[in-house]
This record gives structure tokens, sequence and C-alpha cells, in this order.
């Protein structure tokens, strides 16, 4: 079994990536990656992290985080297990020329789109959480596509709750602010449980701030400016599904009333300020799909 290494460093919203073109016969062959490649004879994961970050970037990373272990099973390749970390600060200039790829900084935004292995994304996806060490299991066919994964929690035993991210003070709604609980919620609530903060209009590609939505009596989403925006709403509502299956969380505290969040109540579809009886599109997919969705109206619940 080889053992191997991954960094993602983050500065400003953005990702360091390689474009991995270079190489001869790489298995990650115009996949975009984050920085790493295999621990050598006597190394750890810290030092073989910090060696690959300088000879691939020329960067040193001055802060370093071990965020989980990944282990890469296919018929086709060696098992690998890869020791995951992130990284917000480093000292030196980036390298304008590496053997292995082209270097590039990449919007998050834009990180999902790119070409990349499914399993890459799932823990791409959990990295900007802030949920405690995990261990990932991620089985390819000889095709390299993603068979199954299995993710678990690290000495926690905390349960996972799915939180909407304006909830804990992220400032991602429409108008580019939060609606956070007290401090003292929070404290209760990240107590009890793994707190996986999601987002679904974000993570359905929608920038912050954004022009308001509301779900109009056939189902759609509509922008105030009537431009349609239900894809983007059904695409981020199951990405947070996905975060529920893939962390077994069973329960979810979402925002009232929002087009994503909202349980029983939300705007009517007319801009005016009126309710209706309803679900947001994440709530009602999550709600679908066996999850228990409790509001902040409903913290007593928890
Ligand atoms: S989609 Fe949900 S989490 Fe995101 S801003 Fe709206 S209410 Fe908050």
């Amino acid at each position: 079994m080889k053992n191997t290494t991954l960094c993602y460093i983050e500065k400003n919203g953005m990702y360091l990536m390689m474009h991995r073109t270079k190489k001869q016969n790489d298995a990650n062959k115009d996949k975009w990656i984050g920085i790493g490649g295999h621990m050598e004879e006597f190394e750890s994961p810290l030092d073989c992290i910090m060696r690959e970050v300088k000879e691939e970037t020329g960067l040193t990373l001055t802060d370093c985080t071990y965020r989980g272990l990944i282990s890469f099973c296919s018929p086709a390749y060696e098992t690998e297990q890869m020791h995951l970390f992130t990284s917000h600060n480093f000292e030196g200039e980036l390298k304008t020329d590496c053997s292995e790829g082209v270097l590039e900084w990449i919007s998050s935004d834009d990180l999902m789109a790119l070409p990349m292995w499914e399993g890459d994304r799932i823990f791409l996806s959990l990295l900007p959480q802030n949920i405690p060490f995990f261990l990932l299991k991620l089985v390819y066919d000889t095709e390299g596509s993603l068979r199954s994964h299995q993710l678990s929690f690290c000495g926690d035993d905390r349960k996972p709750l799915l939180i909407s991210a304006c909830l804990l003070g992220t400032a991602c709604r429409y108008d580019g602010a939060s609606k956070p609980i007290s401090d003292t919620w929070i404290k209760y609530l990240s107590d009890k449980y793994i707190l996986i903060p999601v987002c679904g209009e974000v993570l359905g590609g929608l920038p912050v701030p954004r022009l308001p939505a509301e779900i109009q009596k056939n189902g759609s989403v509509l922008r105030c400016d009537g431009c349609d925006v239900t894809s983007a709403y059904r695409y981020g509502a199951a990405q947070i599904l996905r975060f529920a299956d893939l962390s077994a969380a069973k329960t979810a505290l979402l925002k009232a009333r929002s087009p994503s969040c909202g349980k029983g109540t939300v705007y009517d579809g007319t801009f005016s300020g009126k309710l209706c009886d309803g679900n947001g599109i994440t709530a009602d997919l999550l709600i679908k799909n066996g999850i228990t969705v409790y509001t902040e109206e409903e913290l007593s619940c928890l």
C-alpha cells in the first residue's frame, strides 16, 4: 500500500490547484488536484507535505492542519492512503515552472466545475465545513468511476447536524448578511453535535449577494427579476442531501421561511412579503429522504 499526501492551500477564497498536464504516464492526467505526492522513506505525513509543497510550488507552509485520511481502493491501482491537509499561511514566491503541471489560483466558486476525480469533489466539499478529523474510503472501478464511499469521524461520538450556514454567522444570504442564532445556542449545539454548515443556494452556484427568489405555485423558483433559478436550487439541495448521506446526518436545523431552507412556511412567490404553506427546496428534499428538519424557531427540540 502506498502513502501519499495532499494539501489544499487557500488564500482569500482561492485554492492553489495544479492542472496535471506535464507528467508522463500520469494517473491524474488532465485532472486538477491539490499539491502533494508520495511519502519517502522515514518521512512523516507532515514532513512529506512540507517537502512536496516546497518542491512543487516554491512555497513554505507556515501553518498546516491535518484534516483526514483518505483510502483509495481500485482493482486498477495499488491501494493508497492519502493524508489530507489544509493550509492558509505560507511564505515565499510561487514558482512559475513546475514539472508536473500548471499551478493556478482558482476561486472556490469555480472549483467544482474543474475536471477532477469524483471522490476529490467529496473531500473538497467537506473541507470548508468545520468538521473533525475524518476517515473517507473511496472505492473506484477499473474505469475510474466512483462505486462507493464511506465517511466516519474520528474520536467524536457527537451526532452530525446539518445547519444552515447563515444561522452560524456565515454571510451567505441573498443580501450578503447572516442571521446568526445566539452564541449560547451555538455553544449548546456544538457541544452536542458535529455541526455541518451548509447553504443550498451557495452550493447551487449562486453568488453572494444575489437577487431574492421565491418559490412559485408551480414549484419553480424565480428571482424577483423573473429569471428561473430552479436548477441552482435543486442542485444545491442535492449537494446537501449528499452531505447528509456522507456524514450519516439524520437531523437538520434550517433557516425558517427561506426558499431553500424554510420548513412548513415560505414566501408565496409574489415578492410581497406574504407567506404560504410549503417547504423550501432543500428542506423538502431532506424531509422526503427521512431527515428530520427543524428551524431556528424550534431550537428547544434539539
Ligand atoms: S440558503 Fe439557507 S443557509 Fe443559505 S442563506 Fe439561505 S437560508 Fe441561509
